[in-house]
């Protein structure tokens, strides 16, 4: 059973699934220096690489696991809090499942994902918003995303919230002398500090809220559908946009039946290309369902990319999209509208500056990174909801529980309160080996 006291050592393999010639296996746990013993004999020197030879006992013969590099972090200056340890093995599958067969065999267990930063979360060598940060760190595609990753993973966020978790402190402090003390023993200012407090921090934040979700966009990637009717070549321009053939082109019209979805990137930030059914009346059953889940993206998508070829359509989608004329090979494009030809090329590179603009202009106040999730966005929407009923308070003793109810959607960013049930849904989506 574990304890909070005593948990066990976990390991897991921290380096990319992929072969490569180096595996790092990483362990974790008050008992990893003697594990590590076990392994190679004494204690390498602290934070100091050392080859050593990685050693079984199989009764009282000493069987050569690996010769490897061998790194020794005492806690608590370690990523973790714990005593940790890295392993730099060869990596072949077999010498990673020897010796992870033998940590077992030594009383390690392997780590569930997320438990490293789990345990350097609770070891307070991380907050939520850093720990995040790392996992978005580790999903980073662009260079935009692997920028706003390490912001977060620096604490740009967290040192934000924290002035701001201080402020309501000292306003609360102000509260609470107002509450204690009778009208005459205390200065007109504290009851007026208070209040100008409030209102401040409630406009800075609402300010703050006011910045959009260019920076979670950018952290999930967009979703821009190309709809149109059938046969306009919406599949032709996908397979074009991606650079090889994903989506079935054909000339008979209602091929494409389902929706066929591809990643690329558009300035700078991952997009998620999704080629619809035509969007027609059918009595086809399964081109109605195709039809239906093009309705469904579109609803969806960040950006709709409208196709026709020929006649403009009658009716223009809902939502601002990109509306875009295809073969002009055959026919010009109406006046005002993008014309391409998926045939020839013609047209293409402005049209890939077009999405490129319009995927950075949706990402366009990531620079400031303010909410990467929409749990963030959430908690200082309460945070704001909770101060606005403050300042309306007449009450005293209701004006200080509105606060320290807002103080408590504050900390559940960073995870200083009441976070347990967070915990799971947060660390929950790291892979093994963070
Ligand atoms: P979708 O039904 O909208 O997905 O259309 P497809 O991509 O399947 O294309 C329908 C037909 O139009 C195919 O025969 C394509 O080769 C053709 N097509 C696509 N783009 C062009 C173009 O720019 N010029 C011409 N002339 N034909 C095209
Ligand atoms: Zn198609």
């Amino acid at each position: 059973q574990e304890s909070d006291r005593h948990p066990p050592v976990i390991f897991a393999l921290a380096s990319g699934l992929s072969r490569a010639a180096i595996a790092v296996m990483r362990l974790s746990g008050p008992g990893t220096g003697r594990i590590v013993e076990s392994l190679c004999g004494r204690l390498p020197a602290p934070r100091r690489a050392s080859l050593r030879g990685l050693w079984r006992r199989d009764g009282d013969v000493p069987v050569l696991l690996d010769r490897a590099l061998v790194l020794w972090f005492p806690g608590p200056e370690s990523y973790t809090g714990e005593d940790s340890a890295e392993l730099h093995l060869h990596a072949g599958p077999a010498v990673i499942s020897a010796v992870a067969d033998t940590l077992v065999a030594l009383g390690a267990r392997p780590a569930e994902p997320g438990e490293f930063s789990r345990r350097a979360f609770t070891h307070g060598r991380l907050d939520l918003m850093q720990a995040e940060g790392i996992a978005d760190l580790i999903d980073a595609e662009t260079e935009a995303q692997r920028r706003q990753a390490l912001a977060q993973v620096d604490g740009a966020q967290s040192r934000l919230y924290q002035q701001w978790a201080d402020r309501l402190r000292v306003l609360l402090a102000h509260q609470e002398a107002l509450i204690d003390f009778p009208d005459e023993e205390l200065p007109p200012e504290v009851e007026q500090e208070l209040v100008n407090g409030l209102r401040v921090l409630h406009a800075t934040m609402q300010d703050y809220l006011a910045m959009g979700e260019g920076a979670e966009r950018l952290r999930r990637g967009l979703v821009f559908a190309i709809v149109g009717e059938p046969n306009v070549g919406k599949s032709s321009l996908l397979n074009a946009l991606a650079g090889r053939d994903a989506a079935i082109v054909s000339t008979r019209a209602g091929t494409t039946r389902d929706a066929i979805e591809i990643r690329v990137v558009m300035g700078d930030v991952p997009v998620t290309l999704v080629d619809t059914a035509g969007l027609r009346e059918t009595d086809d059953e399964i081109e109605a369902e195709g039809v239906r889940r093009s309705l469904f993206h579109v609803k969806q998508a960040d950006c709709v990319v409208h196709v026709f070829a020929g006649n403009p359509p009658s009716s223009r989608l809902e939502g601002d999209g990109v509306l875009v004329c295809n073969k002009t090979d055959l026919s010009p494009a109406p006046d005002g509208v993008i014309g391409i030809s998926v045939l020839t090329g013609a047209g293409m590179d402005v049209l890939r500056d077009v999405l490129a603009d319009r995927a950075r202009a949706l990402t366009a106040d990531r620079a400031s990174a303010p909410f990467t999730r929409a749990r963030h966005r959430a908690a200082i929407e309460e945070t704001v909801h909770h101060i606005g009923r403050a300042q309306a308070m007449a009450w005293p003793e209701m004006r200080g529980e509105e606060m320290r109810l807002a103080m408590r959607a504050l900390g559940r960013l960073t995870g200083t309160v009441d976070v347990e049930a967070l915990l799971d849904t947060v660390f929950g989506q790291f892979c093994i080996g963070k």
